[in-house]
């Protein structure tokens, strides 16, 4: 197959091309959502689109981090789903099931994946909420097969089977087969090719390339589905990435969350690279207006290419589309 090994090939030789000056192409869509009074979002941690256009939100209401974990769950709704279009609330569900909500993906399916950082635990659960797979121990950390460590996120592929990235502690991505199964693992603590500094978000593109946020590296790092190292992404406009989606044309959206030792964050902001990590567009400012951030956590696009953005200090999701 000459075609894929020189699309390989070139992703190895391609260096990022310096930040063009001038507008972003994108722009936030102002007073969007529109929540019905009283339902207030928390820290944002998780957003995803479905194949419907409703966007869901994974939230930790009034709860804040704390360690050790509190042991009771979250006693309301923490997921959200809103309209993409209206902006509206659609259903909420979650409640009493979560003590520190974190990743949240929606696959091909409509399935919905959440990571619960309290819990050490990944769920897999329908669209509208009911339980489908559960993998970690409950509320027991681990290393091995069958444990987590504080896990971040879930990427799914075509075919059912997913990846991990575990997380916090664990600094490796594990790979599962749909039913659940045990397959494969990398990574390790470490700032060399193939190893992680805190893997906070992972996504994979239409090639089957697994692209992993690895965070305090300040890189993104590019993987085949066997976890074959190929390329990173580090520069400046790259940042910290915290989250990671990728569009159409395997366009890859990343969201730098900034280093939380600074004051004040010194980043928050959008970088849209094309396949080959070169930029194509930048947008955001640290902030609390809108179109700005306050620590951007999770990043998604939907069916319509809009770009979503769920803020931990911020508490709310932004939508932003192309600009005509
Ligand atoms: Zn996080």
């Amino acid at each position: 197959m000459p075609h894929r090994i020189s699309f390989f090939a070139a992703l190895f030789l391609a260096t990022p091309i310096p930040l063009r000056a001038g507008e972003p192409h994108h722009e936030v869509v102002k007073d969007w959502p529109s929540l019905p009074e009283g339902h207030v979002l928390g820290l944002c941690a998780g957003v995803g689109v479905d194949s419907h256009n409703h966007v869901f939100v994974f939230h930790r209401r009034e709860r804040v981090w704390s360690t050790p974990f509190p042991s009771e769950p979250i006693a309301g709704a923490t997921v959200s789903v809103i309209d993409a279009k209206s902006g509206k609330l659609i259903a909420s569900w979650g409640a009493g099931q979560f003590i520190m909500p974190h990743g949240l993906t929606i696959d091909r399916e409509d399935n919905v994946w959440l990571t619960d950082v309290g819990l050490h635990q990944v769920f897999k659960f329908t669209h509208d909420g009911k339980l489908l797979l559960t993998l970690g121990e409950r509320a027991k950390p681990g290393d091995d097969r069958s444990h987590f460590n504080l896990p971040t996120d879930v990427a799914v592929l075509a075919d059912g089977s997913f990846y991990v990235s575990d997380g916090y502690k664990n600094t490796r991505v594990v790979k599962f087969a749909a039913d659940g199964r045990y397959e494969f693992e990398w990574g390790g603590k470490g700032d060399a090719p193939g190893q992680f500094n805190l893997p906070h978000g992972i996504a994979v593109d239409s090639h089957g390339r697994v692209i992993a946020c690895d965070r305090t590296n300040s890189r993104l790092q590019v993987f085949d589905a066997r976890g074959k190292f190929l390329t990173q992404w580090k520069a400046p406009h790259i940042g910290r990435p915290y989250g990671v989606a990728v569009g159409a044309d395997n366009h890859v959206f990343s969201v730098d969350g900034g280093d939380p030792s600074a004051e004040p964050a010194e980043r928050g902001k959008v970088v849209e690279l094309d396949a080959e990590g070169r930029v194509l567009d930048t947008f955001g400012a640290p902030g609390k207006g809108p179109g700005q951030f306050q620590l951007g956590h999770d990043i998604a696009v939907g069916p319509d290419g809009a770009v979503y953005v769920a803020e931990a200090s911020g508490k709310r999701v932004q939508k932003f589309v192309r600009k005509p």
